[in-house]
């Protein structure tokens, strides 16, 4: 399996006031090509502070990181923010949509740092990606418009437009009911089905028997990295779901 991530013995310290948080403490691993990888842990374990490392967003204290084959460490700021955005799909627990915007110009934005990209061929991207997540039929909708589901797909259109190498996903479904969230993690198996790289960052235990590997960190070390020999469907949850009365 060709690999996309590697990284070792990451650490991240915070210095707040006089005091030192060690929100990372010396992480590890490798993620391959075409893994759905859910990164569990509760709530100040460590989650969002690796997300936002691997995501570019943010510089370890020390250890490495190679994304898709390149020293992430050396690079420069502006060199950093290019791979990001070339190369990441991001997705956060509040969608950071735009407001007042419309979908196409949502998704648009990720291409619009990319000169070989025409204005024609961002738009047509654009719908494209729109199309991806079932939201065809909301392309014009501006994000106060529409609801948290489709708020959320937006987002995901957003980060696939770009055709990055891997999709990161900051507690995704954290702001939506249970309903929209599995509709969420269904996009999501689809994505995985279709060859994507997606690492998935919840709180919830129930939600990591849908990807195929399972980090758990806890207090900003790796306790237990697994492969889920047995994909739910989240397909299934939803068929077996009672229908919402409107
Ligand atoms: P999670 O996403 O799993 O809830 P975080 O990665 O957000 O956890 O936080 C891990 C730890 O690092 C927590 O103790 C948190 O308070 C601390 N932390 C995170 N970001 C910062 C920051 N920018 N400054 C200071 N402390 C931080
Ligand atoms: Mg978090």
């Amino acid at each position: 399996m060709d690999e996309i991530i590697r990284i070792e013995n990451i650490k991240r310290e915070f210095l707040v006031g006089d005091e030192v948080v060690k929100a990372l403490r010396g992480v590890s691993f490798t993620i391959g090509q075409g893994e759905f990888v859910t990164i569990m842990g509760t709530s100040g374990s460590g989650k969002s502070t690796l997300l936002n490392i691997l995501g570019c967003l943010d510089v370890p204290t020390s250890g490495e990181y190679y994304l898709d084959g390149i020293s992430v460490r050396q690079m420069s700021k502006n060199d950093r923010a290019t791979l990001r955005n070339r190369k990441i799909g991001f997705i956060f627990q509040n969608y950071n949509l735009l407001p007042k915007t419309t979908s196409i110009e949502n998704v648009e934005l990720p291409l619009m740092y990319n000169r070989d990209v025409s204005h024609a061929e961002r738009r047509e991207r654009a719908i494209a990606a729109l199309q991806e997540v079932g939201l065809g039929d909301r392309l014009t909708h501006k994000s106060n418009q529409l609801s948290g589901g489709q708020m959320q797909r937006v987002a995901i259109a957003r980060a696939l437009v770009n055709n990055p190498v891997i999709i990161l996903a900051d507690e995704a479904t954290g702001n939506l009911d249970t309903r929209t969230s599995y509709e969420v993690l269904a996009l999501f198996q689809r994505l995985h089905r279709d060859g994507r790289t997606i690492i998935f960052v919840t709180h919830n235990p129930e939600l990591a028997a849908f990807s195929s590997r399972t980090i758990t960190l806890r207090d900003g070390r790796i306790v237990s990295d697994q492969r889920n020999a047995h994909l739910e469907s989240a397909e299934k949850v939803l068929a077996s779901m009672p229908k919402e009365e409107d």
